[in-house]
């Protein structure tokens, strides 16, 4: 038999189906057989991993890295450290950089910084009226995705109007390329931001107030709407509120294409929370009242909600601590706390390491075109592992995280249940729980391994609104010149 690197034995393998104790083979980067202890090939090492769990890598859909830009924030380095020591193995950058990742030049400086990593990721360029003529060349220069700001937040890029939505949706469907969206209504966000300015208020709950649950069920309906009409596929963001799952629940039963994540803080935090924290826990959408959380869990249980991502999006403390709620800037760290968060919840039996491991790994992992290579331990598959010990517990602290933006609304919280090393492509990134310093730059972008998206058959028919070739047969626009009454 064939020598490996590595065989890992003795962890129990966690898949959506079923947890099995077997040991992995990892051969380069891949694992390459999965069995019993006896029928592992002769290695060049081995480790025992009794007693822990072996999860696929977390692929988180939705950080902040802050890199090109603001380096006092976060950097790739610092950001993608994070990651690793949080169990996650890829992530998904947002394109609010400076400059905001829409022109192949930003990408590229994008992808300059991205050598730094630690940890294997995605680009999501920004869909926008001044990049909508260009996202096949953002594609091409290493875009896997698209995000569209059509709710505004840290960065203060512009709403794309609903015409540059459509076109861009027209564009991406028959590619397959799926947009995320931060779906809330600016309109009614500005209006009633600046209605409650004027009144002169300046606290916590006023952020909440501004952005009403409304702003986000009119959102959701309006790109949704967009979404069927073209056949693309998009994914919503960070999404808070019970009241607007109808829309996905109903979407999802005609077959729109739309996948969903929600973040730790709309599961475990609420307007109760808002007196202790103040402007730290200011996020977009802002985090609401407790009638919430548990329709959101429901929602993840039956599958209107497909996955948890963090929206890691980090800020100084003097940042986050103004007197005036307007001036703390929208945002926390998450992607290390992640992990440790969710499993003290499967340890309270909220939900099962197999639920867990669906909302972490696979639904995004199948989202973004990577299922099989990540998203899964299996024969053939990249050794992205995150091996987790349920029994260790510990109390969140905002100074050890490895994140620049030591800020944390999780600040003091006690957990159960840790990564404890993480596994990336067949290497260690973090051990022991402490980073593994000298995999910087070891992180690559996803976009080779990326499935050829299949193009999406739905309402071809609505096409020909996007044709700007006349049909065959047509004549000169018969109609009047301008200004000429009849
Ligand atoms: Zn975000």
């Amino acid at each position: 038999m064939k020598s490996v690197d590595l065989v890992i034995r003795g962890g129990r393998i966690v898949s959506p189906e079923r947890i099995v104790e077997a040991s992995v083979a990892i051969a380069g980067e891949h694992i390459v057989a999965i069995g019993h202890d006896d029928v592992m090939p002769p290695s060049a090492r081995e480790i025992r991993v009794d007693g822990l769990y072996l999860l696929p890598g977390a692929i988180d859909s939705h950080v902040h890295f802050r890199d090109p830009g603001y380096p006092h924030k976060e950097t790739w380095q610092s950001g993608s450290a994070a990651a690793v020591c949080g169990g996650v193995t890829t992530v998904f950058d947002m394109p609010n950089t400076i400059p905001p990742t829409g022109t192949r030049e930003a990408l590229a400086m994008k992808l300059k910084a991205a050598q730094r990593s630690h940890v294997d990721f995605g680009i999501h360029a920004l869909l926008g009226d001044d990049t909508v003529a260009h996202l096949e060349d953002l594609l091409e220069a290493g875009a896997t995705s698209f995000k569209a700001f059509v709710g505004n937040t840290f960065g203060n890029l512009p709403a794309p109007s609903d015409g540059a939505l459509l076109e861009g949706f027209e564009k991406l469907a028959p590619l397959g390329i799926r947009t995320v969206v931060h779906a809330e209504n600016s309109s009614i966000m500005a209006r009633r931001q600046k209605v409650l300015q004027d009144a002169g208020r300046i606290d916590a709950h006023a952020h909440l107030d501004a952005r009403p649950a409304v702003a986000e069920i009119e959102a959701i309906g309006r790109v949704l709407t967009l979404a069927e009409w073209t056949g693309a596929r998009v994914h919503i963001a960070h999404h808070s509120a019970a009241d607007s799952l109808y829309l996905l629940r109903a979407a999802k039963a005609r077959g729109v294409d739309v996948t969903v994540e929600t973040c730790p803080q709309y599961l475990l935090l609420n307007t109760d929370d808002i007196a202790r924290l103040g402007g730290i826990l200011r996020v977009n959408p802002p985090v609401r009242e407790a009638r919430h959380n548990q329709p959101l869990w429901d929602a993840l249980m039956d599958g209107t909600i497909d996955m948890i991502a963090t929206d890691h999006a980090p800020h100084t403390p003097e940042e986050k601590t103004r007197e005036s709620i307007w001036a703390c800037d929208c945002g926390f760290p998450g992607v290390e706390t992640q992990m440790p968060l969710m499993l003290t919840q499967v340890n309270r039996q909220r939900a099962t390491l197999m639920d867990y491991v669906k909302w972490s790994a696979v639904a995004p992992a199948r989202a973004w075109g990577l299922y099989g290579v990540k998203g899964v331990i299996a024969a053939g598959s990249h050794a992205d592992i995150a091996f987790v010990d349920m029994a260790q517990t510990g109390t969140l602290s905002q100074g050890r995280l490895h994140t620049l933006g030591k800020i944390s609304p999780w600040h003091g919280r006690a957990v159960q249940g840790y990564p404890v090393h993480t596994l990336l492509r067949g290497r260690f990134v973090m051990q022991h729980g402490k980073l593994v310093e000298d995999s910087v730059g070891w992180g690559r972008s996803v976009k080779t391994i990326q499935a050829m998206p299949t193009p999406r058959p739905l309402n071809t028919q609505h096409y020909s609104s996007a044709i700007v070739k006349a049909p065959p047969g047509a004549r000169p626009n018969a109609m009047p010149a301008e200004g000429v009454q009849r």
